[in-house]
């Protein structure tokens, strides 16, 4: 292996050493990911730099197999939802082993993008599979703001409650008048 010459790219001076620090950061979404930042200060004009650009690499080569992880994680768990990569695949129209590509680490920004919001609304690969249209995306997306009407039922005035009523008292009675 060829040693490379470190030299401090401010002075020219060779007095320089290495140091070597693990930072975390932070998937836009997903877990967060460690890597190790590298610098070297030069002892005659008291400069650090990354002389080999070798923080970048290691920040790239540390997010690329954090977002790999996810991308796995987030397929299992949309299968665990009912929503197979052979499902998805017919529902987008992507070519079919696509999803498995992006399984095995072969994706792109793109494929990032759209599992971002294949994740936030699981319920767009339905909507997908009816050609999008138009009125079916709408009812289901009526579909998914149940929980926040009755959440916004339970203060309307008495009569409009009637069906929240019904859902309460045929919820498990230790789950209602908490902390009354
Ligand atoms: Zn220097």
């Amino acid at each position: 292996m060829s040693k490379r010459t470190e030299i401090c790219p401010i002075c020219g001076s060779e007095k320089v050493e290495r140091f070597e620090t693990i930072s975390k950061a932070q998937l836009t979404v997903g877990p967060s990911f460690t890597f190790h930042e590298i610098y070297y200060k030069c002892s005659t004009c008291h400069e650090e730099s990354d002389i080999f650009a070798e923080t970048d690499k290691n920040y790239l080569k540390a997010q690329k197999e954090a977002e790999a992880q996810w991308i796995k994680d987030a397929l299992n768990q949309l299968a665990d939802l009912g929503i197979s990569m052979a499902f998805f695949e017919r529902a987008f129209e992507l070519p079919i082993r696509t999803l498995t590509r992006w399984k095995t680490g072969d994706f792109s920004s793109t494929s990032l993008a759209l599992l971002r919001v294949m994740k936030t609304y699981p319920w767009m690969v339905e909507v997908a599979a009816h050609n999008f249209d138009p009125l079916f995306a709408q009812k289901s997306m009526q579909e998914t703001l149940v929980p926040q009407r009755i959440i916004f039922n339970l203060g309307t005035p008495l009569g409009e409650s009637s069906s929240v009523s019904t859902l309460i008292s045929s919820l498990p009675s230790s789950s209602v008048g908490m902390g009354e």
